[in-house]
């Protein structure tokens, strides 16, 4: 729950804070809690997962990490659900879970994740665009915003779009690999539609770890539908990234990935999952 402050302030301060307000398009919330996180040194820069997206493709789908747990490291992240239940979409500190009908439900805290990533969303770059971007435009839009390809970035990108395309996977029943639960996921496409993409730019040498490059999945402005991002064409959109220099992995203590093998180059199966095909 947030606190509402009541204070004074001198006016060349006040001054200086309309304008950051007018050039960064943060609210004066969101700027308080920036500026008070930093003096404060409570900020938090840290990208937060569990397990490692090659054992997500090994199909170790149960995890031991509660969406309580989750909602601990982060409030702005994805990932998914145990027996890859569902796209997981964490907005705001809500969780949302993105059922292979294409709908979207808040989950309860209870339900645990196979692999999820989150940070405490804290904006240090903004953009605008109103160019008609597919995901490939939007990806290199993106990568010339990156500072380092090196480094993690969280992306927010809010707005309108004239077409999304998403896939969602479904619960499994029997063991698979990744790539055939993906192959079996049921595609949607929305058109003239307001939401948020929701994601993270991770560096190419972490690829055996997390989903490399960029990875996003859409949540509708409605909060009624969503997946994981296959296609784009950007309408009138904001993009903000968070770059997070420090990264906390907390594995699974549970029997299957004590015991999968994950000395396996398994790019070429990941890529094939993650894209659109
Ligand atoms: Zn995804």
């Amino acid at each position: 729950m947030n606190h509402i402050l009541h204070c004074a302030i001198a006016p060349h301060l006040k001054t200086a804070l309309d304008l950051h307000q007018r050039t960064s398009g943060l609210s004066l919330s969101e700027i308080l809690e920036q500026a008070l996180s930093q003096y404060l040194e409570v900020g938090e820069e840290t990208l937060f997962q569990t397990s490692t997206i090659n054992a997500l493709v090994e199909g170790v789908y149960r995890g031991d990490l509660t969406v309580a747990e989750l909602k601990e490291h982060g409030d702005f992240g994805l990932g998914t659900f145990n027996d890859l239940d569902g796209e997981m979409v964490v907005l705001d500190g809500q969780v949302y879970q993105l059922r292979s009908d294409g709908t979207a439900h808040v989950v309860e805290d209870g339900i645990k994740t196979p692999f999820a990533t989150v940070t405490v969303w804290n904006q240090d770059i903004f953009a605008k665009s109103q160019d008609p971007l597919t995901y490939d435009q939007l990806q290199n839009h993106l990568s010339r915003l990156l500072p380092s390809e090196n480094m993690f970035y969280a992306i927010r990108i809010e707005g309108t779009f004239k077409q999304i395309k998403t896939r969602t996977v479904s619960r499994q029943t029997e063991p698979t690999r990744l790539i055939d639960a993906a192959a079996q996921a049921t595609i949607y496409t929305f058109n003239n539609i307001g939401g948020t993409l929701v994601g993270f730019w991770v560096p190419l040498y972490m690829q055996t770890v997390n989903v490399p490059g960029f990875h996003l999945h859409f949540l509708s402005k409605d909060l009624s539908v969503g997946g994981h991002l296959l296609d784009c064409l950007t309408d009138d959109i904001t993009i903000a990234l968070d770059e997070t220099p420090f990264t906390q992995i907390a594995l699974p203590d549970t029997s299957a990935f004590r015991s999968v093998d994950l000395t396996k180059d398994t790019r070429h199966e990941l890529e094939a999952a993650e894209q659109d095909r």
